[in-house]
Parts: C-alpha cells; structure tokens; sequence
C-alpha cells in the first residue's frame, strides 16, 4: 500500500472518483484516509488537476494566513468525499440489481442514505454555486468556480463531484471487487463494451489472475490421477 497521497495511484478515471478512492476503506484494518492533513489535500488537489499550480500557491497562502480555513476546507472535502461514496455505492447496488459493493442486500437503508447524502452534497454545492462566477467565453459563459482563495478546494471539488453525479453514465461506474481479491477503489469503465472489472488490470487484475493459477496448479497436483 503506498504511504503517501503522493504515491497514491489515480484510477479512478475522474477526480471525484479519485476523491472516493483517498479513504481507504474495508479489510479488516481501520479505514486509512490519504488526506491526511490539508497540505496533503493540497498536493493531492494539484495531482488531480483540480487545481493549478498557481491556484494553490493562493491557497497555500490562504490557508496559512487562516489555519481555520484550512480546517473547514479538509472538513468539507472529507464531507463531500463521504457524501458522494454513499450515493455511488447506492447507484452501484441499483445497477446490479441485488447485493451491492460491501455485501449488503438492504437495499432500501442504502437508498435512504444516499438520498440524505445528496441532501448535504447539494448544500455544498449550492455554497460554492453562491461564491462561484459566470465568465463570458467566445462560444459560451461558464460558470467558474473556486473564486475565493480559502475556498478554492472545497468549491472544485464540490463542482467535480456534480459533474460526476450529473453528466457521467453512473452504470459505468465499477468498484474492483474485493470478494475476489479486488482492492475496493471506485472507476469509471470507460471500454467500449462496458466490460472492464478490475481498476488497473496491471495490478489487481494480475494479481488475482496469478493467484488462481496457483490454486488451479495445488488443485491439479493434489487431485488424484
Ligand atoms: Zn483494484
């Protein structure tokens, strides 16, 4: 497992899944959250590409000048995080129409508290809606978010998780799975058949595929000829 935000693979095929994936969630060990502190939500910020270099030089000044903020900030990304792996996994379960990604049939707690959580996801968003700015473009007028420095993370990452929840096909959206010894983390399945099951066949896909030759070859030398 890497030991740092800055080592932490980005699979998710979108920064709001990639947001999901920085908690590390499940096994029998306690959940290990890469945001660790802001700086690390600050470097992990710009490796997604949430936010310029030159954006988190405001922030980072931001931040220093208000510890506050910088706390309210990581409270709020780490509430929006949480929020929006509730509704995935809600929309997961309904996409497989029994068990969904832990385990768990009880389908309709799972409705309820992704409807709660898109409850909280919306006032988050209606907050960096209010601080965001529309900019006239040559073809169309956007609407920029992240214009107060101290909010900057929170507000991108509020407009990414809508983008996700509004615009994606959330029916593409896989966990690798950990009943077969998948590691958990949440992307989008971008393959034009829709069939890609593992986040990174490189890793997780390989090692499962290595582990069931091994048991295949135990079985065939164990089993009498
Ligand atoms: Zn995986």
């Amino acid at each position: 497992m890497p030991l740092d935000v800055s080592e932490l693979p980005l699979v998710g095929g979108h920064p709001a899944l990639d947001l999901v994936n920085t908690l590390e969630r499940g096994g029998n060990s306690p959940p290990h959250d890469f945001l660790s502190d802001s700086s690390a939500l600050l470097s992990w910020s710009v490796r997604v590409g949430m936010i310029s270099d030159a954006e988190a030089d405001q922030v980072d000044r931001a931040w220093h000048d208000e510890p506050a903020a910088a706390h309210a900030g990581l409270t709020a990304v780490r509430d929006i995080r949480e929020g929006l792996h509730l509704v995935l996994l809600a929309a997961i379960t309904d996409a497989a129409g029994d068990t969904d990604a832990a385990g768990d049939t009880d389908a309709d707690g799972d409705t309820v508290a992704a409807g709660a959580a898109l409850v909280g996801l919306h006032e988050r968003w209606s907050g960096a809606a209010a601080r965001a700015r529309l900019v006239l473009g040559s073809s169309q007028v956007r609407l920029a978010y992240g214009t107060v420095p101290a909010m900057l993370v929170p507000d991108r990452t509020a407009e990414a998780a809508f983008d996700i929840m509004l615009t994606a096909d959330l029916t593409r959206v896989r966990r690798c799975p950990v009943p077969e010894g998948g590691c958990g983390w949440l992307f989008l399945d971008q393959s034009r058949n829709g069939s890609r099951r593992w986040c990174r066949m490189a890793d997780c896909g390989n090692v499962v595929k290595a582990r069931r030759l091994t048991e295949r070859r135990r079985a065939a030398r164990s089993s009498p000829s």
